[in-house]
């Protein structure tokens, strides 16, 4: 785990990831992620009752709903 010193885009939440905010380099795509959105491929979509699925742009919903619609919105 590192604490980020730059802004990124998480690559599990595709929320931003700010300054100060623990993430760590996602191994099978190399990019980085917030701590708490790893492991990635441990944890497919499907099986994780906590997120849905938007049925238009087939993302996973972050905690607070949003997907790749509000991305491009
Ligand atoms: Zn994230
Ligand atoms: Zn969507």
């Amino acid at each position: 785990m590192i604490t980020a010193r730059f802004t990124a885009r998480c690559w599990g939440c595709h929320s931003l990831i700010l300054d100060g905010d623990a993430i760590e380099r996602e191994a099978e795509t190399g990019q980085w992620v917030h701590l708490d959105c790893l492991p990635l491929s441990q944890h497919p979509d499907a099986d994780d009752p906590n997120r849905e699925v938007c049925p238009v742009c087939h993302t996973v919903r972050t905690v607070t709903g949003a997907c790749m619609c509000d991305e491009e919105a």
